[in-house]
């Protein structure tokens, strides 16, 4: 099959690789119907995450193709999505709702999505079937249910987004794009994007944000203070994960307020006094996407909610590098790969 493998920062090449097989009863294999590209996906391209001829991808659609002996949740045909974590579904932690920290959590993005054919650990409890084939105008929109809809959803969630509230966003990639639809999902009263690019914004006022701070730092900190009388918003969704971002999410929120991170961290050091006097609450960390997945799959079949709208640019897997550029200068918000 084909599959995107990354050399090296900035060297991404389409290569042939062994087609998957099934080695566990618990295992199955989807033939991927779309895969994309991730905002994460940029930390190794840019050369913050190491990176040696890596497999690369961790968001998947697709159609079970091959099921172990024990799989009996999904069958040769469906249609699937599943998390950019597998998960057993099972244990103690999955069954409170924190799916992506299974005792057995196995990251996709070992395996690598971006590609014809992917192997998928613990199948029942990984993967949720769509209630038929879907019409292909909805794989943009099941496809961002894997990750940056999941992870958006369960930002606004962890940060108490609902009825009365005032939500601000730190990020205007696909991930605090879609924390806004979620927020908006949840019934917040007011929600604030920080964005300072006009087609982002455009995207977010679609998505049901009612305001736009173009400021950054303690000034959008400033901007956000005085949207709200002062106080802060009631929840902010971190969707960027460095130390600006942080802080100005933190420094946005009203004491007793509360914080969802999903930003992946890297080189933040909260400092603890200042911590200790926000009293914010700070909720976060890779998002359970499977815990909302029958919910999203659901609203998208529904016709509700149109997450696919992230999707930018449209290329064939064999483009892919093409695909990494575009993001890398944010020529593209988020890249569709067709297979
Ligand atoms: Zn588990």
């Amino acid at each position: 099959m084909r599959a995107v493998v990354m050399h090296a920062p900035g060297d991404v090449r389409v290569e042939e690789r062994a087609d998957p097989t099934i080695t566990r009863p618990t295992d199955a294999i989807i033939r991927l119907a779309a895969s994309c590209i991730c905002g994460s996906d940029l930390w190794p391209y840019r050369g913050d995450d190491a990176v040696d001829h890596t497999p690369m991808g961790h968001e998947y659609v697709g159609v079970v193709t091959e099921i172990g002996d024990k799989v009996s949740q999904v069958k040769v045909g469906d249609f699937v999505v599943g998390s950019f974590f597998a998960s057993d579904n099972t244990c103690e932690i999955c069954q409170a709702g924190y799916q992506s920290r299974c005792i057995h959590a196995y990251p996709m993005g070992a395996i690598g999505t971006q590609a014809e054919y992917a192997l998928i650990p613990m199948a029942d409890g990984t993967l949720v079937a769509t209630p038929g084939a879907p019409d292909p105008e909805l794989i943009p929109s099941l496809l961002a249910a894997s990750d940056v809809l999941g992870t958006g959803w369960f930002a606004a969630v962890a940060a108490e987004a609902g009825p009365g509230k005032t939500v601000a966003v730190v990020g205007d990639g696909a991930v605090g794009l879609l924390g806004i639809l979620a927020a908006r999902e949840l019934g917040a009263e007011r929600i604030i994007a920080m964005s300072r690019h006009a087609d982002r914004q455009a995207l977010a006022r679609e998505f049901g944000a009612t305001d736009i701070v173009e400021e950054r730092g303690d000034a959008g900190v400033a901007r956000i203070k005085e949207l709200t009388g002062g106080y802060g918003a009631h929840s902010v969704i971190e969707a960027v994960g460095t130390q600006e971002s942080m802080m100005q999410a933190i420094r946005a929120t009203r004491a007793g307020g509360h914080v969802g991170y999903v930003g992946v961290s890297h080189d933040v050091s909260l400092d603890g006094l200042e911590l200790f006097f926000s009293g914010v609450h700070l909720h976060g960390g890779p998002a359970p996407v499977r815990r909302f997945l029958p919910e999203l799959i659901q609203l998208i079949w529904d016709r509700k909610i149109d997450p696919g709208k992230v999707f930018d640019l449209t290329l064939p897997l064999d483009e892919a590098a093409e695909g990494y550029r575009a993001m890398d200068e944010r020529r593209a918000t988020k890249v569709l790969l067709t297979v």
